[in-house]
């Protein structure tokens, strides 16, 4: 089970690595892709929060689970954006904002911390319930080029070498490992703790659809974009159809 936990982490980790090759090597690629990725991600990721993931909260973690769900809300949005000055995803385009080398280490060090709570969020929903963590998987990979873009562009803007931006892409690789593995350590815990962790995952994927994806969303001038977050609903509809008899899960 860990081994099979362990490669989904690997995908997810290569996919930010692609993210962060395509910015360094500067490969002609449709910019509209990341947009699109990103409203996809929103969309699926906060169907998964609202459909599944709060309600197994509160099966997992009864009357705390709330409590647990707001921890990984506000968790994230100290990482991200009270001790971050600027961050969002997608290619920064801000070199004027961009120009300390300061505020690049301090964003990498926000996407870092993201990038563990992606992999914790991915190993402890495959932990608690493989289908679920299966989703979980999805919604992370949705955003992983473009977070990968995120770093590598950040680090490019703040005039650090191309090696770094691509040395940093693959250390936001491994913060996505570090996450995966991290869930290992639980595993002579009491099983209330991993309810916990459970709905702490809720607030945190809360967090990255409707506070890291949405306002990139918001931000477009492509007004197809907002139209493609109902897509990530349906994408997410579509996947319990497909997925849920292929794992034998009933609701
Ligand atoms: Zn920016
Ligand atoms: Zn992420």
């Amino acid at each position: 089970m860990e081994a099979t936990i362990v490669l989904y982490g690997i995908v997810a980790a290569l996919a930010e690595l692609l993210g962060g090759s395509l910015v360094v090597l500067r490969k002609q690629w449709p910019k509209q892709v990341q947009e699109y990725l990103l409203a996809l991600g929103a969309g699926f990721i906060l169907a998964l929060v609202f459909l599944e993931l709060i309600p197994e909260s509160l099966k997992a973690a009864g009357s705390y689970a709330p409590l647990y769900i707001l921890l990984g809300y506000a968790v994230l949005h100290f990482f991200e954006h009270t001790i971050v000055g600027h961050l969002h995803f997608g290619e920064e385009t801000h070199p004027e904002v961009m120009v300390s080398r300061i505020a690049s280490i301090s964003t990498f060090v926000g996407l870092f911390i993201h990038a563990f709570f992606d992999g914790f969020a991915i190993s402890v929903g495959m932990r608690y319930d493989f289908y679920l963590g299966l989703l979980i998987f999805f919604a992370v990979l949705l955003h992983k080029i473009p977070e990968g873009l995120t770093i590598a562009s950040v680090m490019l803007a703040a005039a650090h070498r191309r090696r770094t931006a691509f040395l940093a892409s693959a250390a936001i690789g491994v913060a996505t490992m570090l996450g995966i593995v991290s869930v290992f350590l639980l595993t002579d815990i009491d099983e209330s703790i991993v309810g916990a962790a459970f709905a702490f995952t809720a607030g945190v994927a809360t967090y990255v659809g409707a506070s890291d994806l949405i306002p990139e969303i918001n931000h477009s001038r492509n007004r197809i974009i907002p139209l493609l977050v109902f897509g990530g609903m349906l994408l997410f509809y579509g996947g319990t159809v497909l997925l849920g008899p292929m794992v034998g899960h009933a609701h």
